[in-house]
């Protein structure tokens, strides 16, 4: 029997636990289980043996030699199938049973872990542990006895036989405390603040000379600044160094939180030999009852000045003591010896994958953890953390910032190569530092700082590239350096919170609407190419030259093309996140280049894909954003849109809606109204008189004049209804103020624009006016008329053409491409302009975030709209239309602007703010300088001849370049 257990262990390659096993297995048999037989472990219901036990070299640390290569789990990780191997966890004790079974839980399950038999210090270790302590345990994967399994864990067949603690932070609760699970959780929770005794101040630290040392600081249950009128009558254990003795009796004990006095008890003789015969400044631990200081003997002066302890053990420290090992020091590749079952592991069967992988920040760095990462749970851990120097002070104070935050390193005093090293350094220097996490001293602790309660004293300081004493600006939010200068030096700029935060939230909303399009909607991310032939009818493209004579290729200003290729190609779900390039000049929230998230769908329609971009923005949505998208979005249709708002893409989060007041206007005789499309319209701004100062009257007259010169403007502000009767009287008659009045029903302090003449243009300058009159009030911190919510909304039944420059001529409204409207195609070829489209627009808080269509995959109806109405040469798209001869399925698609998308979920004002390397609003690279001139050897191989000679490098440094939307 004894030879097959061997052999199984064998089998399962725990060579070194064979003895081990074999005893435990015969113990437990004696205990528990007379009846059962070793082929009980043969035939235990191993979910996938095979891919346990028939992978030799699943364990290359033990064929090699090495023993140190472990797998680290979870608690919620282990099944049959993992028995056998040599396992790392950790988590807090959520119960101890008959001193002997500990149960272990983090955020993924609970585990059993149990003292083997022939290791009575892990057993005496084990029954003293409190519940909730911090555990992190090393050993072997075993089946449990037959008949002790339990069906209400998951990993209730198992259990790990501890090999030996890694780490023990006790926990405050007694074992025997009862701990509910929410309780639980609490605690949980409150380990990210500990309580004082548990976390080893920096003064404690420096008096550490060994890990036993600073053992004896993390088992004490009270620190001296602790102590007060309210422990009297507690059982106490302290640790700390001697200050004072007197007279043979007395002992002022100090840590890192305060002082107490000690007593010797009368009838402890040997106690009071002891403090006799004791050292100033020597270590000591101390248990002892708290009590009350007699009458006449308090100090007023100490904190703890009312009470003393009146000890029961005193225990000088030895430094050289032998404690359980503590965790390996970090090394560089550490992270990758533990090999993570998460990600590298396929020994997990389908069902026991766990469904969430932590992510480690770490993995595959020189670091331990990150600078933001460091808590009171990690106090007395040995860390290496690397990152930039944010700060320094008195050549002892680091604040060492990364990606995650920032932590406060301390130079200890004697450290004389440190504090040389750190004199002088400057500010941005990358280092790379190793040392242990302390707790602040009381009252040094920063509540701002998210690491504010602790600092890493410092025991190694390397300096790994030094920057410039004198860069060009400082990562400080004050006195915040103008845009052309960050842009100049984006990579510096990179490095504040704010673009460190936009770029990754850019990059966690893009993975999640990969992983909806990919893994819920089994979409197929295709790449299309962006040197492609200009398409007609759309945006201006930017040409590229090639080495053939007079021919040019055009970059994409999108895939729309290729996309409904692939359908053609039966490639019928679609997506690509598509750079597209559009040469369209300056425009506050346009980039000549920027990201969308492209998507095509065969056999849809508009519903389709609605219903598609709703519930992809549901999932992709971030956790963390408190407002959250609720779906189906409302709808409105272009001509209500225009009609309520002035424009297509409406800002829903306040009223004012335009108010048609034609009737009332036309009461009176103006030369306007001749016009066939003349109207009148009002936005009622309320309570907004007070800002409408002459300067903003004058700009927005001066507005009307230039660019909607169609209309005229009437802005007068209600200070009393009679004054503001009175006023308007100089413009219209008695009988069109009345029916003004009647209509619009204004109120003190409400400022009314009026603007009347062609529909197009008053619409326009109205919306206009809205929007820019309540930006302008938020700016003067009037902030009542705007919500914060998300409002999105589709706007749907857009034109398909708009009129051409010359009289008779069509352009598309947005492609030519876009299906014509079903209910319109009979008048598409008389009445063009009247013809509504299957465009459909997506709209976020007054911004266009999206815009698609059903397409044309008619190839007759395709070449009567390029030919006959949009007057396009159909050669230049003769692949296009062969290709719709070929089989074409319905097919509808819609395309994402990223770049607005994530600026609005990070509430930032400019897309540059989401783009790791932005180009100024003319186009240009100001950290490179791009464009820049070509020399005339490029010039003739391109065959190209520029009519003015371009000025040479531009001054980069130039202001003026960048205007904030
Ligand atoms: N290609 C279009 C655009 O970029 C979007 C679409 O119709 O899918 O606006």
């Amino acid at each position: 029997m004894y030879g097959r257990l061997g052999a199984f262990c064998k089998t399962v390659c725990v060579d070194k636990y064979y003895l081990f096993g074999k005893s435990f297995y015969l113990r437990r048999q004696k205990l528990l289980l007379t009846k059962v037989t070793i082929s009980d472990m043969f035939a235990p219901p191993l979910p996938h043996p095979g891919r346990l036990y028939s992978a030799p070299n699943r364990f290359p640390g033990r064929e090699s030699g090495q023993s140190n290569v472990v797998n680290r789990v979870s608690c919620g990780d282990l099944r049959e199938c993992h028995i056998g191997l040599e396992v790392e966890l950790c988590g807090r004790v959520q119960y101890q049973r008959v001193g002997r079974f500990l149960t272990l839980r983090d955020q993924y399950g609970m585990t059993q872990v149990i003292a083997p038999d022939d290791r009575p210090d892990i057993g005496r270790r084990l029954a003293n542990m409190p519940l909730d302590s911090f555990v992190a345990v090393r050993g072997w994967v075993y089946p449990r006895p037959p008949g002790q399994h339990n069906v209400r864990m998951p990993t209730g067949s198992v259990e790990v036989i501890i090999k030996e603690f890694r780490m023990v932070r006790p926990g405050k609760k007694s074992a025997f405390d009862n701990v509910s699970k929410s309780k639980f959780k609490k605690n949980a929770d409150a380990s990210k603040s500990l309580p004082t005794h548990n976390r080893l101040t920096s003064e404690e630290f420096a008096k550490c000379e060994s890990p036993s040392v600073t053992s004896r600081f993390a088992r004490r249950t009270h620190t001296c600044g602790d102590l007060n009128e309210n422990t009297i009558g507690q059982d106490v254990h302290l640790c700390g160094w001697v200050e004072l003795k007197r007279l043979g009796r007395f002992l002022t004990l100090r840590d890192g939180y305060g002082v107490a006095q000690l007593v010797a008890p009368n009838n402890r003789p040997d106690i009071s030999q002891q403090i006799s015969s004791i050292r100033l400044d020597t270590i000591v631990t101390v248990k002892g009852l708290v009590c009350a200081r007699p009458p006449g003997q308090k100090n007023v002066r100490m904190p703890t000045g009312a009470i003393e302890v009146s000890v029961t053990e005193l225990e000088v420290v030895d430094p050289n003591e032998k404690i359980e090992p503590a965790l390996p020091e970090p090394t560089t590749n550490i992270s990758m010896q533990i090999r993570s079952f998460s990600t590298s592991s396929n020994i997990f069967s389908e069902e026991t994958k766990p469904t969430k992988v932590a992510p480690d920040t770490s993995k595959f760095t020189h670091r331990t953890h990150t600078c933001g990462e460091l808590r009171d749970c990690h106090i007395g851990l040995k860390v290496r953390l690397c990152g930039w120097i944010e700060y320094q002070r008195m050549a002892k104070f680091v604040t060492l910032r990364d990606a995650y935050g920032s932590t406060q390193l301390v130079a200890p005093v004697e450290r004389k190569d440190i504090v040389q090293l750190l004199d002088g350094i400057p500010f941005e220097s990358v280092v790379t530092v190793s040392g242990i996490v302390c707790g602040r001293p009381p009252a040094q602790e920063n509540v701002n700082m998210p690491t504010g309660s602790i600092e890493v004293v410092l025991n190694d300081f390397m300096i790994i590239s030094t920057a410039k004493k004198q860069l060009p600006f400082t990562i400080r939010d004050f006195n915040k350096a103008k845009e052309p200068l960050r842009l100049k030096y984006r990579y510096l700029d990179l490095r504040f919170p704010e673009m460190q935060h936009n770029l990754r939230l850019r990059s966690k909303v893009l993975m999640s609407m990969r992983e909806y399009l990919c893994n819920h909607c089994d979409f197929v991310e295709v790449e299309t190419p962006t040197l492609f032939r200009r398409t007609p009818g759309g945006a201006q493209e930017f040409v590229v030259p090639t080495r053939l004579p007079s021919h040019f290729y055009s970059l994409v200003q999108s895939p729309q093309q290729f996309k409904q290729l692939l359908m053609i190609g039966a490639i019928d779900r679609y997506f690509q996140v598509a750079r597209c390039y559009r040469d369209e000049g300056a425009q506050s929230d346009r980039q000549p280049e920027f990201t969308q998230l492209d998507i095509e769908l065969s056999f849809s329609d508009r519903e389709g894909i609605i219903s598609l971009v709703e519930s992809l923005l549901e999932h992709c949505w971030p956790e963390e954003n408190e407002n959250k998208v609720c779906a189906p979005f409302p709808r409105m249709t272009y001509a209500e849109a225009m009609d309520q708002y002035g424009t297509d893409k409406p800002d829903t989060r306040f009223e004012m809606k335009l108010k048609d007041v034609t009737d009332a206007v036309k009461l009176s005789d103006l030369p306007e109204m001749v016009m066939p499309d003349f109207t009148a319209r009002v936005v009622v701004v309320p309570k907004g008189s007070v800002q409408l100062t002459p300067t903003v009257e004058n700009k927005y007259e001066d507005l009307t004049k230039k660019q909607f010169p169609s209309t005229r403007l009437i802005l007068s502000k209600v200070t009393s209804i009679e004054h503001w009767e009175e006023n308007l009287q100089k413009e219209f008659s008695s009988d069109v103020v009345t029916a003004l009045k009647e209509k619009l029903n204004p109120e003190p302090f409400d400022v009314i624009m009026l603007a009347f003449g062609s529909k197009e243009q008053v619409l326009k300058l109205l919306g206009r006016l809205r929007l820019d009159y309540v930006n302008y009030l938020e700016s003067k911190g009037v902030n009542h008329h705007r919500t914060s919510h998300y409002n999105f909304l589709w706007v749907l039944d857009f034109p398909l053409f708009f009129p051409g420059e010359k009289p008779g001529t069509y352009e598309t409204a947005h492609h030519p491409f876009t299906h014509p409207h079903p209910d319109d195609v009979h008048i598409l070829q008389e009445d063009p302009l009247q013809v509504r489209s299957l465009h459909y627009d997506l709209v976020l808080n007054g911004c266009e975030v999206g815009g698609g269509s059903v397409r044309i995959h008619d190839p007759v109806l395709q070449l009567q709209v390029l030919k006959d109405i949009l007057q396009i040469d159909p050669s230049s798209l003769q692949h296009l239309l062969d290709a719709l001869h070929s089989g074409c399925p319905p097919h509808a698609g819609i395309a994402l602007g990223i770049d607005r998308l994530i600026a609005l979920l990070c509430h930032s004002n400019s897309i540059r703010d989401v783009i790791a390397f932005p180009k100024t609003l003319e186009g240009r690279d100001l950290m490179s300088g791009a464009p820049i001139p070509i020399s005339e050897e490029e010039k003739a191989l391109y065959h190209i001849q520029t009519v003015d000679s371009a000025p040479m490098e531009q001054d980069t440094h130039n202001v003026s370049e960048v205007s904030t939307p």
